[in-house]
């Protein structure tokens, strides 16, 4: 454990090529045919998918445009090769650090194009310097009668709660997830325990303001509070989505799936796939070991190495 959160910290300091293998499970590969061809497994496998095309705080239009048409070329292909798929954006990939209003103008081309198609755009939350912008974005969108896209909110802000019941008007599709950026205690949870408090009350402050709820967790714990939120609800499986990463927990998705719940799998592809890896590396409990055994594999001939 200790080993772990050292090793956690020392993560930066490890050469690209391993953190590349390491982090080969959380990614369907650099092109968008490796996407399609894990949608279509997983897909077969009843679930559903979610395609990210990484990419992150870009500090170039012509970047944020170029992920525009990769966005329009996935719903293309989504649509040619029958996947059952949408998308999910960050909008710092989408300029929202270069100039706010020409991020919107971006999510709002990608958005138009999941209207045209019956499909959807989830925008991610990424930290806690772009919430604001961001849901006021997508409230700017919705404005513009665009109804396929929703938002993400993150259990481990202070502010959540009070973010729920802003959008309540809308009744926005917010998936909730824990947040993976770690932020400073005067506007973030730090307990575990005060972060899936906060989970659960904004899972059930959502049902109550007419919300659609995405359950985007791994936590064992808040996968039963769900079910059992839901049930009291009166929920039917139509009525919400569990969803995973691509490579975490498997067999908790399993289960679910064979309980008849609906799940969404989130599936990143592309290029720059660096920060993302990073992120997913740096929350997997058994980092230390994997880097030990990776280090080991090159060492020693015959060993795990790939
Ligand atoms: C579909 C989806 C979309 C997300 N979108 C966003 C977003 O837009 N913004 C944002 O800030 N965060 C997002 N997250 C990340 C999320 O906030 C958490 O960081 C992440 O899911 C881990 O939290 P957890 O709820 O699974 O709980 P944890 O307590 O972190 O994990 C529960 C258990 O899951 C397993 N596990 C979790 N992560 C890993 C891993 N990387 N490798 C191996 N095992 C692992 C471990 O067994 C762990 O004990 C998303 C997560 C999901 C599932």
């Amino acid at each position: 454990m200790l080993l772990d959160r050292a090793l956690v910290r020392m993560l930066p300091a490890v050469p690209r090529p391993v953190v590349r293998r390491l982090s080969e499970r959380y990614i369907a590969g650099s092109q968008l045919a490796d996407a399609c061809r894990v949608v279509e497994e997983l897909n077969a496998g009843g679930r559903k998918a979610t395609i990210d095309v990484l990419g992150e705080e870009v500090t170039r239009r012509d970047d944020a445009l170029a992920l525009v048409d990769e966005y329009i070329h996935v719903f293309e292909t989504i649509r040619g090769q029958g996947l059952d798929s949408n998308v999910s954006v960050k909008p710092t990939g989408l300029g929202l650090k270069l100039d706010r209003d020409f991020a919107r103008e971006n999510i709002g081309r990608i958005v138009r194009c999941a209207e045209e198609r019956g499909n959807f755009v989830r925008i991610d939350m990424e930290d806690a310097s772009t919430t604001s912008e961001t849901l006021a974005v997508y409230r700017e969108l919705r404005a513009e009668g665009l109804e396929r896209v929703g938002v993400v909110l993150q259990a481990r802000l202070h502010r959540t709660l009070g973010d729920v019941r802003a959008l309540a008007d809308l009744g926005p599709s917010v998936r909730v997830c824990k947040g993976i950026y770690l932020e400073p205690e005067d506007i973030a949870h730090q307990a575990f325990d005060d972060i899936r408090g906060n989970f659960v009350r904004t899972m059930e402050e959502l049902l109550e303001v007419g919300g659609t709820l995405a359950i985007a967790t791994h936590d064992e714990w808040l996968v039963d509070q769900a079910l059992e939120l839901v049930e009291r609800h009166g929920l039917s499986p139509d009525d919400y989505e569990f969803q995973m990463l691509l490579g975490v927990r498997e067999r908790l998705g399993d289960r679910l799936v064979a309980a008849g719940h609906r799940l969404r799998i989130y599936v990143p592809y592309g290029r720059r796939w660096y920060e993302y890896s990073m992120r997913r590396l740096q929350e997997n409990p058994k980092i230390a070991t994997h880097i030990a055994r990776d280090t080991v594999g090159r060492l020693v001939p015959g060993g795990n190495g790939r």
